[in-house]
């Protein structure tokens, strides 16, 4: 089945704009209708994904923060049992005082089953010398301990355990120490162990979780005692600033210009700040939208724009449609005013018509040897003077005729108003006027600045309100007074005349296609309302007033400059 596109239905001959007007028009519908509809889908999208990204990363942050707690809560099972094994072992009834050195050497066996993180052990008397000891650094035994840290701590504090950051020591080795204290028959007696930290990491690894994230440990002084050695080494300071007041925590921080989701959880049995990372790096933003919600989103406003487009298209056939069909209803008022016209044209032509058939029957007359007249040359040149200019009349008459009906494009030109009325009084009304019963006044400003309009379309205006006028007059003698004003960025034409005036119903109607008082024949009821369509399309507006048998006044209001 053939189908005929819309568009070929408007044929471009008979549209009163050009190509380029409705190509300007459908780019400002398609901005119009982008920002009805696509800017809200926009802030849409946009809010939702943020909302979206949002929550996705709080979810991501208590997921770390699960991981954190958790992994805390092993590493204090795993500090308490080991002090636990300690308590335990000085606790015991068998535990000799000092113990000797195969039995330290059983004993550090029998912890070492427990946890491969016991290194060596040892045993302090009262003096804070370490009298008894095992473990893989024999020069350690007999060294004093009593200015250490950790055993200042034991015997100045209510405490009888400790557990140590880590630190190189004599041995220049990492570790950490944990130790107890008893108070046995008023010796402080102090059984201690030290530990090897990495065992501890080994220990952390192996909990669930631990692939997605990187795990270490610092102490209050933001220290690293376990890292990851990728991510540091134990002893240096750790970049994450760890908030001492709070148990627990999350946060992100910046390494390398790469963001990363970090939680922490303080450990109870030390003062160890447990941290873990996400091992994924935060992507901001645009990083943390999810690529099947970039298709949707960007489907959705193709979707938005592409129905835009189709709409702007069918809107400006739609206009063309309409504009065309203006046009031709525009054309059709025209000639039906020139139609009203068409009587006194007729009388205007018949005057010069008459003059040329006499002229013409004189010189037939005259050349004809029947009637024996010589024509002188002077006399013969009067007679052609006047056929002539009579023939130049009727020219003129029927050129100015056409001249107007002609259809024309839009035309924006600057024009003084003035131009424009007397086009329509002196040029095409003029002969007609001049010897009729009306009789026409004009007060113009001259004053009045240039107004940019388009000429033909206001003269069909002009000719329609005057045509209605002398109508109005009728036969009786009357006046029509055409005055020129300035009313703000407006210049009115004012157009009154002493005819029968209308009464309120009759002024309520002026306007409506097709209402007419006139006979059939010499009204068609469109004078106005394509004058009413003229006036809005040049950006003015056509005012009327009337009284009853005293007269009418039409006032076009017309902006100085009209932009399309
Ligand atoms: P038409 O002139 O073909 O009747 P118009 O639209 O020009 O159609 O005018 C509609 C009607 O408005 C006229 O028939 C007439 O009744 C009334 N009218 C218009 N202008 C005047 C006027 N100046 N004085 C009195 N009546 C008028
Ligand atoms: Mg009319």
């Amino acid at each position: 089945m053939a189908k005929v596109k819309r568009q070929q239905v408007v044929s471009a001959e008979a549209l009163p704009f050009k190509a380029e007007h409705y190509r300007e028009w459908r780019r400002r519908q398609i901005i119009r209708m982008a920002i009805t509809y696509i800017a809200p889908l926009v802030i849409l999208i946009v809010y939702f994904q943020y909302r979206y990204v949002g929550l996705e990363d709080d979810s991501r942050r208590i997921h770390l923060g699960a991981i954190a707690e958790h992994q805390a809560n092993t590493l204090d099972l795993f500090l308490t049992e080991r002090r636990v094994n300690l308590a335990n072992l000085i606790d015991h009834p068998r535990f000799s005082i000092p113990p000797s050195s195969e039995e330290m050497a059983d004993y550090l066996s029998d912890l070492g089953r427990v946890s491969a993180a016991f290194v060596d052990l040892g045993f302090f008397d009262s003096s804070g010398v370490q009298v008894a000891y095992s473990g893989p650094h024999p020069s350690l035994e007999l060294q004093d301990y009593r200015e250490e840290d950790w055993y200042l701590t034991l015997r100045n504090a209510e405490v009888n355990s400790v557990i140590t950051d880590v630190y190189l020591g004599f041995r220049q080795q990492l570790h950490f120490t944990i130790a107890v204290s008893r108070l046995v028959e008023n010796q402080f007696l102090v059984l201690r162990a030290t530990l090897d930290p990495g065992r501890m990491y080994e220990y952390i690894e192996s909990q669930q979780a631990a692939g997605d994230v990187i795990t270490c440990l610092v102490n209050a002084g933001g220290v690293y005692q376990l890292v990851d050695e990728h991510a540091g080494r134990p002893l240096d300071d750790c970049p994450i600033p760890i908030s001492s007041e709070k148990h627990f925590g999350n946060g992100m921080i910046k390494i390398d210009d790469a963001s990363r989701l970090y939680a922490f959880q303080w450990l109870r049995n030390a003062d160890w700040s447990l941290i873990v990372q996400s091992v994924k790096n935060t992507g901001g933003f645009l990083g943390n939208m999810r690529l099947s919600s970039l298709i949707v989103s960007a489907g959705l406003l193709l979707l938005a724009v592409v129905v835009i487009v189709n709409r702007a298209g069918k809107l400006v056939a739609q206009q063309k449609e309409t504009d065309q069909t203006r046009a031709q209803l525009e054309h059709a008022a025209k000639l039906a005013s020139v139609g009203e016209l068409a009587s006194g044209i007729a009388h205007e032509i018949n005057n010069p018509l008459a003059v040329i058939t006499e002229g013409c029957g004189l010189l037939m007359d005259y050349t004809d040897p029947q009637f024996g007249h010589t024509l002188e040359e002077k006399e013969l040149r009067e007679r052609l003077d006047t056929i002539q200019s009579s023939a130049f009349r009727c020219r003129d008459i029927t050129r100015k005729l056409l001249r107007f009906v002609r259809k024309t494009d839009f035309d924006l030109r600057e024009h003084d108003v003035h131009d424009i009325v007397d086009g329509i009084t002196d040029d095409l009304l003029g002969p007609e006027i001049e010897v009729s019963n009306v009789k026409l006044e004009r007060n113009y400003d001259r004053t009045l600045p240039k107004l940019t309009t388009d000429a033909n379309q206001l003269q069909q205006v002009i000719l329609n309100v005057i045509n209605n006028a002398t109508d109005a007059i009728g036969d009786a003698s009357g006046t029509i007074r055409i005055s020129t004003s300035r009313r703000g960025n407006e210049i009115l034409i004012s157009i009154r005349d002493t005819g029968c005036g209308m009464t309120t119903e009759q002024l309520e109607k002026v306007f409506m296609p097709f209402f007419t008082t006139k006979e059939v024949g010499k009204g068609t009821g469109l004078g106005l309302s394509v004058s009413y369509g003229i006036m809005n399309g040049l950006g003015g507006e056509i005012e009327v007033e009337s009284t009853r048998d005293v007269g009418t006044t039409f006032i076009l209001a017309l902006p100085i400059k009209l932009k399309r």
